[in-house]
């Protein structure tokens, strides 16, 4: 059986190793292509990902799943080859139970819709976007009676993000989690002017936010030798193989924060890929355990971590140094204070710790109901005006700053908004624990001592690979699945104290 399950191995290997390479493709792309090189990049990646796809596929790696299926799981649930042949079974079947005329009808609704939100978004013009947003929910809908017929549809959707996760589970969690944060946002918008974020604000060399953000990550632990940062038009994370992940930043001009945190986010992202241990290499199992723990890593960098008080001092003196004269008078109460600005706010990816899971609390409400068949596409940007009055108290201007700003539905990706917040929450219990296991947590992060920080990280969670579904994986690392108590105690007691209520 060993014999088999090697065969088996060796043909996810050829096919893993192809993926790696359309991986180069996409990330060259996004970073280094000339715009010229579009049309012929389209046909490489296009061809490329039909091998992939068909050696995915094979009907060989189905037999020996099934074959060796009974043998691994005799191995023990915690083996290397049960959580293998589990993790491969679940992308196979997937794989295969989408007819191929629906694999190509849903890739160029995709296509045309991207299209057609980008020009759209332009114009602020919902009313263009929304028979393409019908023909992509109808889409989701089927691909979710193909993969699970007579299940839940936003069920089977949200697990293709979120293994395990269930609506039923899901909606108790953002529930508390709205209720949690909206009193705090409340309380900080009666104080807004106790918080200025001004100091981040002006002219800062980017070329000098550039060699900041490398230091920064370098002393977090992203190692060069395994990985590189680059600029793109949004920051993104992308591993070739467990020795070389990607990750880029973008920079702003006149607000300093965007390329810092952006920066740190990603490096969260790739401190998770890169941690996977080296015989998960060319497995399904290096992957990571879902979109929400992954979130948890970035997020528990970014913002646990990078907009933290003992980080701010950590930060000062490296701001100082790389943008002379500007920072001399600003003290670390002052930083943290202006990397902690809370308020209401149209764009989701601007939004800070408070505000954020309301963004994603609006898009999961229309999200559901669009799948349920309750709300109709062209009725969207009504119900997302009158969630942003009711989440915020203010209604965007246009549809551009409103039900336009996202990508995901264009690309029929829904069932993905949660995995954010689902990050969030669990990047708050893991801090939780982590404090507890690591009582100077506050004193290593000011002394730039990370690496007690990325070992623990390592060891709850990086080291698991896709072993275990994400419920399974907190549980181990912090003894309960995901739930938002220890997040909103953060958020309370951090902004209370920043905006005094
Ligand atoms: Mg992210």
């Amino acid at each position: 059986m060993r014999k088999k399950f090697d065969e088996l191995r060796g043909l996810y290997e050829e096919a893993a190793a192809l993926g790696e390479a359309r991986a180069v493709l996409a990330w060259d792309q996004r970073v280094t292509m000339p715009p010229g090189g579009a049309p012929g990049r389209a046909r490489s990646m296009s061809a490329l990902s039909r091998v992939v796809h068909s050696k995915a596929t094979a009907p060989e790696i189905g037999r020996l799943i099934d074959e060796t299926w009974d043998w691994a799981q005799a191995e023990g649930p915690d083996s290397f080859e049960a959580a293998y042949l589990r993790v491969l079974k679940r992308d196979y079947d997937r794989a295969t139970k989408l007819p191929s005329a629906f694999v190509g009808e849903s890739a160029a609704a995709a296509s045309a819709a991207m299209s057609a939100w980008e020009a759209a978004k332009k114009n602020s013009d919902f009313s263009a976007f929304a028979p393409h947003l019908e023909k992509m929910v109808d889409i989701a809908r089927r691909q979710a009676e193909y993969l699970a017929p007579g299940k839940p549809h936003y069920d089977t959707l949200l697990d293709l993000y979120e293994p395990g996760m269930r609506r039923a589970g899901l909606d108790p969690l953002l529930g508390a989690l709205a209720d949690g944060l909206k009193p705090v946002a409340a309380a900080i918008a009666e104080r807004s002017a106790a918080v200025s974020d001004e100091l981040m604000r002006g002219d800062f060399d980017e070329r000098a936010q550039l060699a900041l953000a490398d230091e920064i990550v370098r002393e977090l632990g992203f190692d060069f030798s395994k990985g590189r940062q680059d600029r793109s038009m949004h920051p993104f994370t992308t591993g070739f193989s467990l020795s070389d992940v990607r990750i880029t930043t973008w920079t702003m001009r006149g607000w300093l924060p965007a390329s810092i945190y952006a920066s740190i986010h990603e490096c969260g992202h790739a401190l998770y890929a890169m941690g996977a241990p080296a015989e998960f290499e060319l497995t399904p199992l290096a992957d990571g355990a879902g979109l929400g723990v992954h979130e948890s890593q970035s997020r528990f960098w970014e913002n646990i971590v990078g907009r933290s008080r003992p980080f701010c001092e950590w930060l000062l003196p490296r701001l100082r140094k790389y943008f002379p004269g500007k920072f001399d008078r600003t003290s670390a109460e002052q930083l943290y204070s202006a990397v902690n600005k809370s308020g209401p706010s149209f764009i989701r990816v601007e939004a800070d710790e408070v505000t954020y899971d309301m963004h994603i609390a609006l898009r999961y409400r229309l999200e559901t109901a669009l799948i349920d068949g309750v709300l109709k596409a062209k009725d969207v940007p009504e119900a997302w005006n009158a969630g942003m009055k009711e989440y915020f108290g203010i209604v965007p201007g246009n549809d551009a700053e409103g039900a336009l700003q996202d990508v995901h539905w264009s690309q029929g990706t829904i069932g993905y908004f949660p995995t954010y917040s689902l990050g969030n929450l669990m990047a708050g219990q893991l801090a939780e624990k982590m404090r507890a296991d690591l009582p100077d947590m506050d004193g290593l992060i000011a002394r730039g001592e990370f690496q007690p920080v990325l070992a623990w990280l390592r060891e709850r969670i990086h080291r698991h690979g896709a072993m275990y579904f994400p419920a399974d994986l907190m549980k181990k690392a912090v003894g309960k699945g995901p739930e938002a108590g220890p997040y909103i105690a953060y958020i309370k007691k951090k902004y209370s104290a920043l905006y005094g209520f």
